[in-house]
């Protein structure tokens, strides 16, 4: 089998199992980006809940730059690292403001996906994962976005090496996913290993992947699942 069709194959039986991902929306880039740096060190309801906070409490992207990073600190609160995320958030939208004359990312809509990345990483406080969200979620470019899950379990899964570091994952998993699925995968895995193919304690016992996965020990799980049922 290609690593092409165990790709299809992984993502066919992921849509039966949890169904298949909410169509893309291409959100406001710079929105997108604050959303992602909120998501840093947390989980989604906490930074999710962040954000929807800063959007109320400020009408626009230049009155969050122009408020004190004490102000933004109190309401993204729930995000956590409130007062390194404030400075940071700044510190971005007064890079934008500085180089485009106004606060946009709508302009990389034209930008290959390479020139993309590069313009956002240069963002004091962006790295490749963050970058990649804003390409994929706002304008649905072909780049593939590697947080803790993808990168534990495309391991899993021998999708990648055991020696591939995150950085690398992103290049690699971006050239192997075939490009009109990348945005299905992205979702498809993360819901895979926030539900199943869990850090600690996978439930390789009831995956609907094992057939296709490498993991060494994932016998090992699922006796152990078994063996839980029993007793
Ligand atoms: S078999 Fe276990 S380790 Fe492999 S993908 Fe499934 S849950 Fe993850």
């Amino acid at each position: 089998m290609t690593i092409s069709d165990k790709i299809k194959k992984i993502l066919k039986l992921l849509s039966k199992a949890y169904g298949r991902p909410k169509a893309l929306e291409k959100d406001d880039p710079v929105d997108v980006l604050i959303r992602t740096v909120l998501s840093q060190n947390t989980t989604d309801k906490n930074s999710l809940k962040a954000f929807a906070e800063l959007k109320a409490a400020f009408k626009s992207w230049d009155k969050v730059l122009a408020a004190d990073t004490r102000k933004i600190a109190g309401v993204i609160r729930h995000a956590g690292l409130a007062n390194i995320k404030a400075r940071r958030i700044k510190g971005i939208l007064a890079e934008i403001k500085r180089r485009e004359d106004r606060i946009t990312l709508s302009f990389l809509n034209i930008f290959t996906a390479k020139d993309g990345l590069e313009y956002l990483e240069s963002l004091k406080g962006v790295g490749p994962k963050t970058a990649a969200c804003v390409l994929l979620f706002s304008f649905g470019k072909s780049v593939m976005p590697v947080d803790t899950h993808i990168f534990r379990v495309t391991k899993r899964l021998g999708l990648i090496g055991e020696d591939t570091g995150i950085e690398e994952a992103h290049e690699f998993l971006t050239k192997i996913v075939p490009k009109h699925l990348i945005y299905e995968f992205h979702l498809g895995i993360i819901e895979h290993g926030r539900r199943t193919c869990r850090a600690q304690t996978p439930r390789c016992g009831v995956c609907c992947i094992y057939g296709l996965c490498r993991f060494e020990k994932k016998r090992f799980f699922k006796k152990r699942q078994s063996d839980d049922t029993k007793s």
